[in-house]
């Protein structure tokens, strides 16, 4: 068990919420503790009476191979959230009364050898790019900081893999990588360019050259299709209600990225920017098989946020979208990573 010495908040991150509701489907909403279960059963609520009193406002899943109480979901959507899109709990019982996962939500917190909590933000939150010019993430959360820590989802080993097969500590990661890229990053420049190169020992070009995006997204789609209809078929016949759900549910976010108007509009550098740093403070990387894939992966999100901007324009959603889509828990269910890091060598080869 990690000591924590001291939270960290992202310097200079900004976010507040757009209740945009899109938290609330598409995630499992558990292990909900007994005294929030406890307050929910007791309450006799107006809003969604329907949908929650016929079945309960419960379920079970397996989480982390254990069956624990979620709350219930109906169309992928948590039973709570109203037609205006916004939480029944919050409204009837106020902020408090909310599951612990909800009231953190969109905040991540890193665990890391150093005994520091780095406390980042979940980037499929549509305020996350909307809110790049709201209140300091630090100055919002102070009294949150004790229960963040509680929910701490992701832990740093003592050991970092930058490229598949080769290791350094985590100190030496510190000192090699992450510094230098957030010094980096609160400069002009080709940030994304000079990270990879740090990993790869050679120069890419930052994004895919404009006449190959659309391949590029293409073959990316296809892929997750592919195997996301593979999984929805093995799951339904497995009986697996939930994994096939979230199938469906990223066949569906395929379609809805297929259909995006391509647009000529460059991507807010300054989301581009803050989306880069939020991953390097928050160790994104470590869900994906190494340093590499994962610039590569935001590479590849990153081009496809700013080619797939929807008709009306919206980067913070055609952002929100992407990010939800090949979040990097889909990632590994997709076997997507290999993809992310042949397209990062595959810059580094041709920029030669
Ligand atoms: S996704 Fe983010 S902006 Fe939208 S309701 Fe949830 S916390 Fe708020
Ligand atoms: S309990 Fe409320 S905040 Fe939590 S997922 Fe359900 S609707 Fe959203």
């Amino acid at each position: 068990m990690i000591e924590i010495k001291e939270v960290s908040v992202l310097d200079g991150a900004r976010w507040h919420c757009v209740c945009s509701g899109c938290c609330c489907g598409g995630y499992l909403y558990g292990p909900i503790e007994d005294e929030v279960a406890e307050r929910i059963e007791n309450h006799r609520f107006s809003g969604n009476a329907h949908l929650i009193y016929p079945q309960g406002p419960f379920e079970t899943a397996e989480i982390h191979g254990e069956r624990v109480r979620v709350l219930r979901r109906v169309n992928g959507r948590c039973v709570f959230q109203s037609e205006d899109r916004l939480c029944v709990i919050h409204k009837e019982l106020g902020f408090d009364a909310k599951p612990a996962m909800c009231r953190i939500y969109p905040l991540n917190v890193t665990l890391a050898p150093d005994g520091v909590a780095y406390v980042s933000l979940n980037m499929e939150c549509e305020g996350f790019s909307k809110g790049c010019k709201g209140p300091l993430l630090v100055e919002e959360i102070g009294d949150q900081l004790d229960l963040l820590v509680e929910q701490a989802t992701l832990f740093v080993s003592e050991e970092i893999y930058p490229r598949t097969g080769q290791k350094i500590s985590f100190d030496a990661y510190l000192d090699r990588f992450e510094r230098p890229w957030l010094d980096r990053l609160e400069s002009d420049g080709p940030w994304l360019k000079s990270m990879i190169a740090d990993v790869c020992g050679d120069a890419p070009e930052a994004f895919p050259k404009k006449s190959e995006m659309i391949q590029f997204r293409n073959e990316i789609l296809n892929k997750i299709e592919e195997l996301s209809a593979s999984e929805a078929q093995k799951s339904e016949l497995e009986n697996d209600a939930i994994d096939a759900g979230f199938n469906r549910s990223l066949l569906l976010a395929v379609e809805r990225l297929r259909g995006g108007a391509l647009s000529e509009l460059l991507f807010d550098r300054e989301v581009l920017r803050a989306e880069l740093q939020n991953a390097v403070f928050g160790k994104a990387f470590l869900r994906a098989h190494s340093l590499l894939s994962a610039l590569g992966f935001e590479a590849v999100k990153l081009a496809l946020a700013a080619q797939l901007l929807p008709e009306n324009g919206d980067s913070a959603r055609a952002l929100a979208v992407v990010n939800r889509c090949l979040r990097f828990s889909s990632l590994a269910n997709l076997e997507i990573d290999e993809t992310c890091e042949r397209y990062a060598v595959g810059w580094m080869q041709e920029e030669k």
